[in-house]
């Protein structure tokens, strides 16, 4: 290869990418995934919509993180965007709307944002997911005052309340078994006369006798100030209305993960929207991971996500490794040569 086919194939590379590797999403998983591909020396973009940090920007104190025995959710966030960036990680604020693969191969991937597109040699999907709020009066104003979304998180610091579990599929019957472990009586309140659970979680739940569930039952209200204090229901059956003090509300009616961005592509997802990825977090598409909530698995912690991000960042590596043994795209290698040859004469 002479000096200027190397010059050619540098500027044609160029032409063809933004960054190796542009994470969507930053929370967690993204901004671990963007330490390990900046770590690597990978040129690396994480874009979030908002503050990077995700769900834990919502938690008020994280007990569950190795290392920090008790630490403000914001502050870990801080820490972590901070320790992404020190070697090298790019964090910008933007909305992607889509992700789709072109060029030979589709080794070009594009990632649409409302401002611009992001041309990549990986993706790496964090976007995370939300959990589906009832909408009722307070529930958000007592959000992280007694409203949780985490039985995990947050269980630990309802020790000898009583607590509301709102929701009859597996997380509700799932998560209000674990928050007996805490709480001294746990009410299930559920719209039906039936759990939506599988039927072994439902077994041990019937068993608990810490555990009681309040059948064809709705929230109208969360009350309480500046705590919650009790749960306005009723009975959509009778209509009959009452109030149950509470400590706390733990909401688990779903759980929407942000996937609909990869519509067009052949990223796998279950009936839910989370994405399918193998052990090396590769999706169905080559050059597409997922990591953290947004893919489907049992757990969705703040440790799995980062463990999550850990593998894609480093399966990424490996795939762009092999990406750049590969001739380059002929199209923008064209493009370039004529611009080296325009910027020669000019
Ligand atoms: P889900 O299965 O969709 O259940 C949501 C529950 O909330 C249902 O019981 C539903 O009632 C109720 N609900 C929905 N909207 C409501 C509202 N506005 N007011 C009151 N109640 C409402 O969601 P999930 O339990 O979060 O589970 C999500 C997915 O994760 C599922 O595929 C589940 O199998 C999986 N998951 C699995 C495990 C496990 O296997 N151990 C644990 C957790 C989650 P209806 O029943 O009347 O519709």
């Amino acid at each position: 290869m002479t000096s200027l086919d190397s010059t050619v194939a540098e500027l044609a590379h160029r032409r063809a990418f933004d960054y190796d590797v542009v994470i969507v999403g930053g929370g967690p998983a993204g901004l671990c995934a963007g330490l390990y591909a900046a770590r690597a020396k990978l040129t690396t973009l994480v874009i979030d919509k908002l503050i990077p940090g995700g769900q834990i920007l919502n938690t008020e104190l994280v007990e569950d993180y190795p290392g920090f025995e008790s630490i403000l959710g914001p502050e870990l966030a801080a820490k972590m965007q901070a320790h992404a960036e020190k070697f090298g990680a790019q964090i910008v604020m933007d909305e992607v709307t889509g992700v789709r693969s072109e060029g030979p191969d589709g080794q070009v991937k594009v990632v649409q944002t409302v401002e611009r597109e992001y041309r990549a040699k990986a993706v790496i999907i964090t976007a995370g997911g939300s959990p589906v709020k009832g909408g009722w009066p307070g529930e958000k104003r007592l959000n992280a005052r007694g409203v949780s979304y985490c039985a995990v998180c947050d269980g630990p610091f309802f020790q000898g309340k009583v607590l509301a579990v709102v929701g009859g599929g597996d997380a509700a019957v799932e998560e209000a078994n674990f928050l007996t472990k805490y709480a001294s009586k746990v009410y299930v309140i559920h719209r039906r006369d039936e759990l939506r659970a599988q039927k072994i979680l439902q077994e041990r739940l019937f068993a608990n006798p810490k555990a009681e569930v309040v059948w064809d039952t709705v929230p109208e209200e969360i009350t309480g100030d500046p705590t919650v204090a009790g749960i306005k229901l009723r009975n959509v059956k009778s209509g009959e209305r009452r109030t149950l003090d509470v400590g706390g509300v733990f909401v688990f009616i779903g759980f929407t993960p942000n996937s609909n961005i990869l519509e067009g592509t052949s990223v796998e997802r279950d009936a839910a929207g989370h994405i399918l990825t193998n052990m090396y977090m590769e999706t169905a598409e080559p050059g597409i991971y997922a990591a953290g909530d947004i893919r489907a698995q049992l757990a969705r912690q703040v440790t799995t996500a980062v463990g999550d991000a850990t593998t894609a960042a480093i399966a990424a590596e490996k795939y762009i490794e092999a990406l750049n043994e590969k001739p380059i795209d002929p199209e923008p290698l064209e493009a370039a040569k004529l611009e080296a040859a325009v910027g020669a004469y000019s």
